[in-house]
Order: structure tokens, then sequence, then C-alpha cells
């Protein structure tokens, strides 16, 4: 369900009664004998059985704990979802999904995802039996030719990192179900719940590196898998409980608090991203800007017909050669050079050298890596000041190359000044 009222920039309605589950869903103060109304942060690992095998609902807080059953209802009403659960980290919900496939099972992944999550099942999952295909499923064409009868999980990223590449979730989910039992995982990391809704699309899990935008706080490391499947339900609960790669109670504490401003927060993350977008767009040093806001996104269309909006993700490649992205870089003062994604707090990176490190060169240069793209996670700061760091960051890169050509230009006229002395 959908609200009437219509979104910023012709993006999709905006999802009906989001703020308010995000506040009260799971929140219920009659839950706790003290009528807490703020849920509180139950470390107890072991609670009292009446009698042997009869409990209230917990046992050991591997298996299921108070603050982290409240964490998991809110994310399941935010993701529409019927179900929901927490993990130690994004990438713990990746390990605990893929233990749903055995030995000999093939994965077919989007060629241009989180560098985690490649090298999780290129170099892990793959010592255990599992088959990995990389294809870019934004050529819906090209995932329908590499699913095989052995294929039982695809695994798709939307958009991707770091060149916001839309992925049409609903045209995935329809190709991919044509195909008989397998499932379609999307990484809804950088849309969050409230831009995004993958299960509505068809796709049968969405999970999340919690640790960006849906707790928002830079402070938690947390995954977050949400579905509707009360089969595949019941194997995740199995999974969560057998593997225990669970999260803390502080986390899930944290996280469940870090949601209830997830809408304000990824409102103004819309804002501010589409300010410095805009700005960037119209400034005579930056080459190109990437960002699914913008109409000149080669999928703004699909991006308007399947989010409500867009995070603070905006990319741009940077005029000029690395050391224009290294001198940018060591000039921001309001933004962080720093890894991660999501935070109140404004970053930049340059992947070529920092987050996609790993990532081949070759690989690179195909998914437009250069060393002159930046990337940035707009925070919630003022969009004035933010744009003002931008623009003298921007031209202190400039200035830098013009007195280094000066330099050097009087390098080269030094030594003839010096053979024929006036
Ligand atoms: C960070 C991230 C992950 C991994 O999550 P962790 O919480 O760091 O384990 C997975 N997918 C995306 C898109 C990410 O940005």
């Amino acid at each position: 369900m959908q609200n009437k009222d219509t979104s910023p920039y012709g993006f999709l309605p905006r999802f009906q009664h989001f703020a308010t589950q995000a506040i009260h869903e799971g929140q219920e103060p009659e839950q706790w004998k003290s009528q807490a109304v703020v849920p509180p942060i139950s470390l107890s690992t072991t609670f009292k059985q009446c009698a042997p095998g009869q409990h209230s609902g917990f046992e050991y807080s591997r298996s299921g704990n108070p603050t982290r059953n409240c964490l998991e209802k809110a994310v399941a009403a935010l993701d529409g979802a019927k179900y929901s659960l927490a993990f130690a980290s994004g990438l713990a919900a990746t390990m605990t999904i893929t233990h749903l496939l055995r030995a000999g099972d093939h994965i077919i992944c989007m060629d241009d995802m989180y560098g985690g999550t490649n090298r999780y099942f290129r170099t892990v999952a793959a010592k255990f039996g599992l088959k990995i295909s990389f294809v870019d499923c934004s050529r819906t064409k090209l995932l329908e030719a590499a699913i095989t009868a052995e294929t039982k999980l695809v695994w798709i990223e939307t958009p991707t990192n770091p060149g916001l590449k839309m992925v049409d979730i609903e045209a995935c989910a329809h190709i991919v179900h044509k195909h008989g039992d397998i499932i379609l995982v999307v990484d809804n990391t950088f849309m969050s719940a409230y831009f995004q809704r993958p299960l509505a699309l068809g796709a049968d899990i969405c999970m999340y590196s919690a640790t960006k935008y849906m707790n928002g706080h830079s402070d938690v490391v947390m995954g977050l898998v949400s579905l509707n499947s009360e089969s595949l339900h019941d194997k995740l609960r199995f999974l969560q409980n057998s593997i225990g790669a669970i999260p803390s109670p502080l986390d899930c504490y944290l996280c469940n608090r870090g949601l209830k401003t997830l809408q304000i927060r990824m409102e103004k993350h819309f804002e501010n991203g589409m300010a410095v977008a805009q700005f960037l767009e119209s400034h005579p040093l930056v080459e190109k800007v990437i960002y699914p806001g913008l109409s000149s996104h080669p999928q703004h269309e699909l991006a308007k017909r399947q989010c409500t909006g867009c995070p603070g993700m905006v990319t741009f490649y940077i005029k000029g050669a690395l050391q224009h992205a290294e001198n940018f870089l060591k000039n921001i003062k309001l933004f962080t050079l720093a890894e991660s994604l999501g935070g109140y707090e404004s970053l930049a990176e340059l992947p070529a050298i920092m987050t996609h490190a790993s990532v081949p060169k070759s690989d690179r240069d195909i998914l437009g890596i250069s060393d002159t793209l930046i990337r940035l996670s707009v925070g919630l700061e003022d969009k004035a000041d933010l744009i003002e760091d931008l623009d003298q960051a921007l031209k202190a890169a400039s200035q830098i190359e013009i007195q280094r050509e000066e330099e050097q230009r009087r390098d080269r006229e030094t030594p003839a000044a010096l053979l024929h002395p006036s």
C-alpha cells in the first residue's frame, strides 16, 4: 500500500504508515512486566522455565532474544514482510542464506556487487562445492542465459556500488521464477526499506547490511533479512540458531533505535544527495555525475518506477587524473575521507584505491571504476555547508594542478636559462 501524496521528482509514492510502523511495530510496552516504552537491552543469555521444556517464548539468547525480537518485528513491518531475522553483519546474513544450498548448487550473482559478497562467494562458498557465475543482471537476457538446472540462488544488488547501476527487480523475478525453485535475493542496503521494497516486486529475500542506512549512525555492524515464505523462514530461523551468527542485544537495541528515524533520515539524505548531485553536475571541474535521481542517469525512469526516492550515494568523475582526485580528497574538510556509507555524517572515498582496490584492474576498467571516480555518502549536515566544502575542495584540487604546472614549466625553463646566460 502506498500513500496518495506524490513524492518529489516523480518517484513512486511513499509506503503508507511507514513512520508509524517504524516507531510502534514490535515495540508494545505491554510485552514487558515494567511496561517500558523503550525496549530494554535484554542481556541475559538464559531464561527461567516454569517446568522442564515449558518456557515463556525465550530459552537461550542465541535461539531468541527479547531485544532482537523487537528489532525483527519492526524490520518485517518496514519491508512489508511476514518475517525478519537479524544477523551479526551483512556478510553473516549472506553466509546464512548461502547455507540454504548444498554442494553442487549454482549461484548467479551480479558482476558489479559489494566486494565482500563477491569475495565470500568466490573464495569461501566455492570451497564448499558451490558453483558461482558473475552476470550483469541488469541485462535480463544474460541472466536468463546463465540459469542452469543446478541454479538455486540469484543474488542481485540495486543500485550497484559505486557505479549506481539500477537492476529491474520485477523483470529479474519474472525470469528467475519461470525456471522453477530458484531463490531471488536482493541486497537492499543502498536503498533501505524506505526507498525500495524488493519483496513487493517479486524477490524472495530482501537483505541488508544494516551497518549502513538501516542503523544509520555508523556505530553498529549488523545484517537483516526479510521474507514472506513460511518454509524459507523456518529454514533460515533454524540456520540462524544452528550457525549462530547473531547480533548482540546492545546492537539490536541501537539498530532498533536507528529505525525510529529512518524516514526522516532518508528524506534528508535524498534532499542533500539531490542538491549535491545537481551542484556537481553544473560544476566546471567535474567530468560526470552518477545519481539515479538526476534525469541524466541512464536508468532514471527505472529508478522512478521502482523506488520512492534516492539515498545520499553520489558518484562523480573529477576532471583530470588521479592527482586531482587525491588533491580533492586531501582538501575536503566537512566530508571525512573514509570507507563505509549510510551514516548521518558525510563521507568521501576513492574506490579504485580504497573500497574496490581488491577488484582486478581489468574488471575495474569494465565497471568504470577509474582513478578519477569519487564516491560520496552524503550525510545529514546543512546542504549549503556540504556544497561549500565540495566547491572549495574542487577549486583547491585544480589550484594545486596550476601550481604544479607552473613549477614544471619553471623547471623546464631553468636549464635553458643556465645554458644561455644573458
Ligand atoms: C557493507 C555492505 C555489505 C556487507 O555488510 P557488513 O555489515 O559490512 O558485513 C553488503 N552489501 C552492501 C551493498 C554493503 O554496502
